[in-house]
């Protein structure tokens, strides 16, 4: 072992001194003081000086008296810190982090302020009210291409503040606080901490009610659910439609039921009009963030997957909701999800725009082709017809039959999907068309629909 690690391993004051009094070196040892702080309070008053990387692995280690400890030597580096902040359950040091981050970005936009143009200053369009969050690494930049010194001030990279806070609030309290207060702040991609809630999930910790709780934080603080990001038009609210149905499908033995604290949340999810622009029969004019929730439910695996999981998932969304206002549920939400749902059933190709894989992360390909779309459709188009009979159907039973959804969706639609789907096992698409063009017309196709009905209810890109 190492001379200088021997003090640290005893736990030794005595040991420790008599090797400082010999003129050990024990520079490179420094970082691993942190587990004993007794030591390294020894080593720092010795002379010994830490640097950003002792923080970050006091911090690491889960060493808060060590991180108090450094933060007196002024070593700090907060760039480096961040990301396990949301993790750290002592405040003090947590505090003593975003402190230090606060004082550098206060310090950065006073070198801007000073040295750049005031034109370059307004085109930055850093709001007054509010300490620099992502625009730090840009205001460094600027400042470094003008051959100004900045010090050890300023990130190298753009961070998103409350993307940082991850899902824990008492550390998002705490960055409000010392003066972080632009919720709404961007990333180059447009993206804002409301959007990236799915990605600030860990499955193995934390739970629907989590994210409702960050989402409701930030829209309380005024965090915008209509904003979009650069490339496509996905609101906030459909960011956060998705991560609530993949954390709950995530959690699939988790009983828990959603919080009705978060209702007002909830409910502007499910209720919300903005049509996104896909060009997709799964939903009528676009998705809306009902529509990424279910998406996010991981819905589109099959019937069986909907009838045993996905079913109980939607009742607990859907609960306060439909026992507050029948009558908006009945008229807002039952349409889009039996469409949804109908849809992923019958197995028809998905022509949305937007990204499918499960993290929602922007895409790099650009959008679905909207020609390719329209030969999917047309290759389609009496699966297409018979989806839009079945949701026309589905809606005037559940008017007619007032069953609860849950109750109507196990009941009845399982059980009309079930024959539907086990009569198109027998004829294939190909089949049918063999018997068509010798002019024979299936009994699905004239059960219900006239050819005139089915084509006024196609949904028209
Ligand atoms: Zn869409
Ligand atoms: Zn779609």
């Amino acid at each position: 072992m190492p001379e200088p690690l021997v003090p640290l391993v005893l736990r030794s004051q005595a040991k420790l001194e008599r090797l400082l009094k010999r003129g050990v070196d024990f520079r490179a040892e420094l970082q691993f003081y942190t587990f004993w702080p007794e030591g390294l309070a020894t080593l720092l008053q010795a002379g010994y000086e830490a640097d950003g990387s002792t923080m970050w692995s006091a911090l690491e280690s889960g060493s808060y008296a060590a991180v108090k400890l450094l933060h007196h030597t002024g070593n700090l580096d907060p760039e480096q810190c961040i990301n396990m902040l949301a993790s750290c359950p002592d405040s003090d040091a947590r505090g003593i982090v975003i402190q230090e981050l606060a004082e550098r970005q206060k310090k950065l936009w006073g070198i801007a302020m000073t040295h750049l143009p005031p034109e370059t200053v307004l085109q930055l369009k850093v709001r007054p009210d509010t300490l620099l969050g992502y625009k730090a690494a840009q205001v460094r930049a600027l400042l470094e291409e003008n051959g100004i010194e900045t010090g050890d001030v300023g990130w190298r990279q753009g961070r998103l503040i409350y993307e940082a806070a991850r899902l824990n609030l008492e550390l998002a309290d705490q960055f409000w606080d010392i003066g972080f207060r632009d919720v709404d702040d961007m990333d180059d991609q447009g993206m804002t901490a409301l959007m990236k809630l799915r990605t600030s999930l860990d499955y193995y910790t934390s739970a629907p009610h989590d994210i409702l709780g960050m989402a409701a934080w930030l829209i309380g603080k005024g965090a915008d659910t209509g904003l979009c990001p650069m490339t496509y038009d996905f609101s906030a609210l459909h960011f956060l439609g998705a991560a609530l149905g993949s954390s709950m499908a995530s959690r699939i033995h988790s009983k828990s039921r959603l919080p009705s604290s978060y209702d007002a949340v909830v409910h502007s999810i499910i209720l919300n009009d903005s049509h996104d622009s896909c060009c997709c029969h799964c939903s009528a004019g676009g998705c809306t963030p009902l529509v990424a929730f279910l998406r996010g439910l991981d819905t589109n695996r099959d019937i069986h997957y909907i009838k045993e999981k996905a079913i109980a998932f939607m009742a607990d969304m859907f609960a306060s909701l439909s026992s507050k206002s029948p009558e908006t549920f009945e008229r807002k939400v039952v349409p889009q999800v039996l469409r949804y749902i109908t849809f992923r059933a019958l197995g028809l190709t998905d022509t949305c725009a937007h990204p499918k894989s499960e993290d929602w992360q922007i895409p790099e390909f650009p959008p679905f082709d909207p020609e390719e779309a329209r030969e999917i459709h047309e290759e389609e188009r009496d699966s297409i017809q018979e989806l839009e009979c079945l949701v026309r159907d589905f809606v005037s039973d559940y008017q007619r039959l007032s069953l609860p959804f849950e109750t109507f969706l196990r009941e009845h639609w399982c059980v009309r999907m079930h024959e539907v789907l086990s009569k198109k096992k027998t004829l294939s698409e190909e089949e049918k068309n063999q018997i068509r063009e010798i002019g024979v017309v299936l009994e699905s196709e004239s059960e219900d629909c006239s050819d005139s009905e089915a084509e006024d209810c196609l949904y028209k890109c």
